[in-house]
């Protein structure tokens, strides 16, 4: 999971001011730049490729810098190629551990798709280069050369700092690390809460570091049919009940219909902070409908100037598959629909479920569960994670922090169905208008890589007692 899909609505103003200046290549970025070349150069994807050696070799590097064995697992389901790495870095004691997450595992790349070698790490034109340098071994990276450095320090933490660089979160291979930790290993990961490099992306726009986002809720996936059964018959004679008709006047019903607006305290913090980036009525708009009481004009505004603050503001559902009849000459006996929803999190889906028979309005039109949701409550802003960001954000960049719900779904959801908080914090700027993940030629820049590694190994130490 990787897009910054909520961000490319705001169209600035400014003119582009070309890239970062690079400074020196310290010791420290030397070594962060070391790791994510040797995790870029293992093939981690599902049909080819091993986390296991990717986890492996990344155990190594703990080892080295002095973390006991003891406390570096390379663990998976028995009989799997793509296994988890999972380390502790022990602090004081004095506060709850923390989870640090990332995936190691990529989505598929074919090398005649690429205009380069996607399993070989290269450095050109300021950019490194191959699959996962964005989605997201380079958070992967940046975790391990963080502990590395704090190790090499001699820093305590007054908690535990829990590594997890998991499998299976692209899909494609045999399952799912996070889901699979949880409930097989929940003692090792569990946390007060959790960073995850996988979700929330510093944004640089026209050339420009915008923002630190921060992913602290994502929308709930659920997925239901539509369907009409019918006698049928011969085609010749028919009838006035329709399957197909039924069915496509259920679908009219339902693409008339909108879900109730409704804000939360992830959503308000969006909209009160892009209101301070924008102008002119967007601008009041958006800090409408950040009140307590939010201005319905405004939201009405919102709603059909973009899908994506629609997609914010409520609960969406909507027709993406058809599928009816058997032959030209016969009439319909069958006619369905697949409806999917993405839920605002803490929306019962038996009441979502209920509304859409309530719009289809037609008892002979059934409403079943194709995929059920998993819920993903909001992970509260809470001054422990929030504190720390703005400080660490502040010092080193200057730009706002804005917290955010993703409408689309990660790994996150499962940790936080187990109540276990998830921030999507990223450290590596990413371009808005240049996002390869999951895509060719996929690359991050690379004084935004060194910047990252400095930011997130600042952060950990401020979540954790130090400065
Ligand atoms: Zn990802």
């Amino acid at each position: 999971m990787k897009h910054a899909g909520l961000i490319v609505v705001l169209v600035m103003l400014q003119a582009p001011l070309g890239a970062q200046a690079p400074r020196p290549v310290s010791a420290n970025d030397q070594r962060a730049r070391d790791i994510f070349e040797q995790l870029i150069n293992i093939n981690t994807t599902g049909s080819s490729g091993s986390t296991t050696i990717a986890a492996t070799a990344m155990a190594k590097r703990l080892t080295d810098a002095g973390f006991p064995a003891a406390d570096v697992q390379v663990i998976g389901r028995e009989g799997s190629r793509n296994f988890n790495l999972v380390a502790r870095f022990r602090g004081t004691g004095s506060e709850k551990p923390i989870l640090l997450l990332s995936h190691i595992d990529v989505v598929e790349a074919k090398r005649e798709d690429w205009s380069v070698d996607p399993f070989t790490f290269l450095e050109r034109d300021g950019f490194f280069y191959g699959r996962g340098t964005m989605d997201v071994k380079d958070g992967s990276a940046i975790l391990v050369a963080t502990l590395v450095r704090l190790k090499q320090e001699g820093y305590r933490p007054n908690r535990d700092l829990i590594l997890a660089l998991t499998t299976g979160e692209e899909g494609g291979s045999d399952y799912n690390g996070v889901e699979w930790l949880l409930a097989n290993h929940r003692d090792l990961i569990d946390a007060a809460f959790v960073i995850n490099m996988d979700a929330g992306d510093p944004v640089i726009l026209n050339g420009r570091r915008l923002m630190r986002t921060v992913q602290a809720s994502e929308k709930v996936y659920v997925t239901f049919k539509l369907e009409v059964h019918n006698p049928g018959g011969h085609s010749s004679l028919p009838p006035k009940d329709n399957a197909i008709y039924r069915l496509a006047a259920a679908l009219g019903r339902l693409s008339a219909y909108e879900f109730p607006a409704q804000l939360n305290e992830i959503t308000r913090a969006s909209f009160t902070r892009w209101a301070q980036l924008q102008q002119g009525q967007l601008a009041t708009d958006m800090a409408a409908v950040a009140q307590a009481t939010p201005d319905t004009a405004a939201i009405r505004r919102l709603s059909d100037m973009s899908p994506l603050y629609n997609a914010q503001l409520r609960t969406t559902c909507v027709a993406t598959e058809l599928a009816g009849g058997h032959a030209e000459n016969a009439l319909p006996q069958s006619a369905s629909a697949t409806v999917n929803c993405r839920m605002l999190p803490g929306t019962p889906s038996a009441e979502v479920q209920s509304t859409l028979s309530r719009v289809v309005n037609d008892t002979a039109v059934t409403v079943s569960v194709v995929t059920a949701a998993i819920p993903s409550p909001p992970s509260p802003l809470k001054p422990e994670i929030m504190d720390p960001v703005e400080r660490v954000t502040k010092r080193l960049w200057n730009i706002p922090v804005v917290p955010v719900m993703e409408t689309g779904a990660t790994d996150g959801l499962y940790l936080r169905n187990a109540g276990i908080p998830v921030y999507g914090v990223s450290g590596v700027f990413v371009d808005i208008n240049d996002i390869r993940a999951h895509g060719r030629d996929e690359r991050i820049g690379v004084q935004d890589y060194y910047d990252g590694a400095e930011y997130i190994y600042q952060l950990v130490k401020s979540v954790s007692g130090g400065r």
